[in-house]
């Protein structure tokens, strides 16, 4: 029976997965906390997992030959980027009005980042968000033009390479229907490389049938991304507007910060206190800057790949 997203999207318990530290370096990925939609179930669990599991090797053979945190991160989101089956780059969601519009942002574990938002020019946002903070006085930029994609180094594409035919048939499906679901997807990863920095990177096409112009948590520091070396780097998928009113990223760095929590019990408090509590639904990854990997959503599904001692686990 295909998984509908619709029939997935509600807060379920929390599930979470708690590894370790090991290596000298980790690395987690999620592909969404939306689970398949209608038009793409009949691809199976498979191709997904094989995006995961192509994304989490790019960033872990930069971890493994010594690479920054803030690379692997990078690679890994590039990746999910280029696979059509998931919610950034090419296969984003689409907007009320049938294009893309791309989200995404970058930290560096020292305190650095970059954000872009309604972004409808660049092959790969994460790069992009990347430059704001690498090569920019900024930290956030709204629409970036297509002139400066290029300037700072990057690829362009035009829209028709980003819309693909089962997003427009998700989006005639939802427009023509009363749905009130919440539909989500977003990419992301966070990693620890063996120099013990941490790093988060995080992308969307947003909401399905979102407005023009509106931005979800993704490009909001401290919302959707976070990352600090001495406590942790996080990564968030789900509702947007939940994660940006309970500050989900930072709310986990607050309570390791504050209150001397754990990361596991930082993740499980703040899913419960601001999204289950408020009736939202989503996920994250997230590492410690000791190597330790927390996944956790209540959303009944998330995509999602990390090593624990057995090897590679694919969350789909
Ligand atoms: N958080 C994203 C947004 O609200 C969507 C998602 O994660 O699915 O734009």
């Amino acid at each position: 029976m295909p998984v509908h997203e619709e029939a997935i999207a509600r807060p379920a318990g929390i599930r979470l997965w708690d590894v370790a530290p090991q290596n000298g370096f980790a690395l987690a990925l999620h592909g969404g906390a939306g689970g398949l939609i209608e038009e793409l179930s009949s691809e199976g669990t498979d191709a997904f997992e094989e995006g995961l599991a192509i994304a989490h090797a790019a960033g872990r053979a930069i971890l493994e030959r010594g690479g920054h945190a803030l690379d692997a991160v990078c690679a890994t989101v590039e990746q999910l980027e280029n696979h059509r089956l998931f919610n950034a780059g090419r296969g984003a969601a689409l907007t009320a009005l049938g294009g893309v519009e791309h989200d995404a942002s970058v930290m560096d574990g020292s305190g650095e980042a970059g954000a872009i938002a309604a972004s409808r020019h660049a092959k790969n946002p994460v790069y992009v968000a990347r430059s704001v903070m690498e090569k920019s006085p900024h930290l956030f930029l709204v629409s970036p033009s297509k002139e400066m994609v290029i300037d700072w180094g990057h690829e362009t594409a035009e829209q028709e390479y980003f819309i693909t035919e089962p997003r427009q048939r998700q989006l005639a499906r939802i427009q023509a229907s009363q749905l009130v679901a919440p539909r989500h997807g977003t990419v992301g990863a966070v990693a620890r490389d063996s120099h013990g920095r941490v790093a988060a990177a995080t992308s969307t096409g947003g909401m399905v049938n979102q407005q023009l112009g509106r931005v979800g948590d993704t490009p909001i520091i401290g919302a959707g991304n976070y990352a600090r070396n001495e406590f942790a780097a996080i990564s968030c998928t789900g509702e947007g507007e939940a994660f940006i009113r309970g500050v989900v990223a930072y709310d986990i760095v607050a309570r390791m910060r504050y209150l001397g929590s754990e990361l596991p019990e930082a993740v499980a408090a703040t899913i419960e206190t601001e999204l289950t509590a408020n009736h939202s639904s989503g996920g994250l990854v997230s590492v410690g800057g000791d190597g330790r990997v927390v996944v956790a959503h209540n959303s009944p599904r998330m995509f999602a790949a990390f090593e624990d001692e057995n090897g590679l686990v694919l969350l789909t």
